[in-house]
């Protein structure tokens, strides 16, 4: 039987490393770019000399879909996860705290470095603790409004120190803030990540990331799959509530049996036809909104930073990654990624703008950069970088299976019950190739 998976971003290459391990199935993966990865991947920036990602990627241990893909692909030696969560937190004015795993059980395993930070006043720390136990028994299903609602409603006031404390948990997993994302999903990150022992272990690539997604294209490829790279799909021919073809941008037509569409969504509306785009199943994919990230990577002709990584609390630098050490790169100087989530005010400014605004701010934290030199940069803006979550988005976050039998989706942005990140990309995968392999099984006994 042939099987066609459209999009060679993270939830279609989980789909294609799934039905690849299939016997019987002949599997085809076509991917618009020349390369694979999507929103996770890395380019070559000839001008600079450069890999660099299309924006820093972490990863926690609680996204156990995506490490099982990395370890079924032979990549678990490409990334890094933290034994025991270790993070340095600066504050503006210069206090440090740290955020450490501690040998407690269970959801204490984060409370005696979260008391420790310098800051939070005593009086807030109280106060977050039983906000912290009425996280572990609520029913997710059951929360309504936003997460800064759902706050509020439990004695979180809205304290300058109170949001900052909850934007530094909330932005990077989110890419949000409290009061911008639903209280399903800010109760989802705390219940899964951060009250769930070991769970919030941090992880990271050591490798650019598009090294990882040619490891999943090579498994795909050593079980006899066809990755057609660099073409992509522009219509999808149906007849009546069956997938039939697909139509590539060469004019290409390709057959298939059953059909995984791991496109964004605006590029699953763009090839399905004019009926079955206003189809009120598909039509709602058309208002999700989106979240920006932008990435700042600076060449410095020195090291300013010792560890791998470093977050900032109030300031617009959010967290700086030591790319020369993660990625083990023993040049003189070294590369620095500024990762900054929810990043709506500054994707509209000019990069050089950009650059100075950041590089300002950096040397205000970090002395030794006053002393460094730039010797190159790159600003790289994400516009649709993940999902809204903002109360009402659910809805428009379709599930795997559709009206045509024999079409399932995949992607980030369907209704996996995890927020926009490559353990929902690789989750969304895994659904659809299931509920391709039980259609294709329905069908031989049919025959
Ligand atoms: C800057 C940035 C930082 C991020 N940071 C994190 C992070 O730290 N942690 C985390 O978990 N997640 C992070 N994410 C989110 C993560 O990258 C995504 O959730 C995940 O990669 C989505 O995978 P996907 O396969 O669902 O979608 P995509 O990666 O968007 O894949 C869709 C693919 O379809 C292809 N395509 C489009 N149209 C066609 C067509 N007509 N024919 C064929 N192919 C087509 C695209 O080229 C693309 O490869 C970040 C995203 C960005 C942009």
């Amino acid at each position: 039987m042939k099987v066609l998976i459209l999009g060679g971003g993270l939830a279609g290459l989980a789909a294609g490393c799934e039905l690849a391990d299939r016997e019987g199935l002949e599997l085809t993966l076509i991917e618009r770019r020349p390369y694979l990865g999507g929103r996770a991947s890395s380019f070559f920036h000839k001008g600079l000399g450069e890999e660099v990602d299309l924006g820093q990627h972490v990863f926690l241990r609680c996204c156990s879909a995506y490490l099982t893909f990395l370890r079924k692909i032979g990549a678990q030696e490409m990334v890094s996860l933290q034994p025991r969560l270790s993070l340095e937190v600066r504050g503006r004015d210069g206090r440090v705290g740290l955020i450490r795993g501690s040998p407690l059980p269970g959801p204490l395993y984060l409370f005696p470095s979260i008391l420790r930070l310098p800051f939070l006043s005593p009086r807030e720390k109280l106060r977050l603790l039983p906000a912290l136990a009425r996280a572990l028994t609520s029913r997710r299903s059951r929360a309504e409004g936003t997460f800064r609602e759902w706050l509020e409603r439990h004695g979180q006031g809205r304290t300058a120190e109170s949001e900052r404390f909850w934007d530094f948990l909330i932005l990077p997993t989110l890419n949000d803030h409290s009061e911008n994302v639903t209280a399903r999903m800010g109760l989802m990150v705390l219940q899964e990540a951060f009250l769930k022992g070991h769970a919030a272990d941090l992880g990271y690539p050591r490798v650019g990331l598009s090294h990882l997604a040619a490891k999943a294209g090579d498994y795909i490829l050593e079980r006899g799959g066809e990755l057609i790279l660099g073409k992509g799909a522009e219509a999808l021919q149906i007849e009546g509530d069956l997938a039939r073809s697909a139509r590539l941008s060469d004019g290409q037509v390709l057959e298939a049996d059953g059909f995984i569409i791991a496109l964004p969504p605006e590029g699953l509306l763009r090839i399905l036809s004019q009926e079955w785009q206003l189809h009120s199943f598909f039509a709602r994919a058309g208002q999700l909104a989106w979240n920006p990230i932008v990435n700042l990577y600076l060449w410095l002709d020195r090291p300013v930073l010792e560890g791998e990584l470093l977050a900032f609390l109030d300031s617009p630098v959010q967290w700086v990654f030591n790319k020369s050490k993660i990625l083990g790169r023993t040049r003189p100087g070294q590369e620095l990624c500024l990762s900054l989530s929810g990043a709506w005010e500054l994707i509209s400014l000019p990069p050089e703008r950009l650059f100075q605004m950041l590089l300002e701010e950096l040397r205000r934290l970090l002395p030794g950069v006053r002393e460094a030199k730039v010797e190159q940069y790159l600003v790289v803006k994400q516009l649709r970088a993940t999902i809204s979550l903002v109360p009402g988005m659910e809805a428009y976050r379709l599930p795997s299976r559709t009206p045509i039998k024999n079409l399932f989706l995949a992607g980030d942005w369907t209704d996996t019950g995890w927020p926009s990140t490559m353990e929902g990309a690789v989750r969304s995968g895994l659904e659809a190739a299931r509920h391709l392999i039980d259609y294709l099984a329905g069908r031989s006994e049919e025959e």
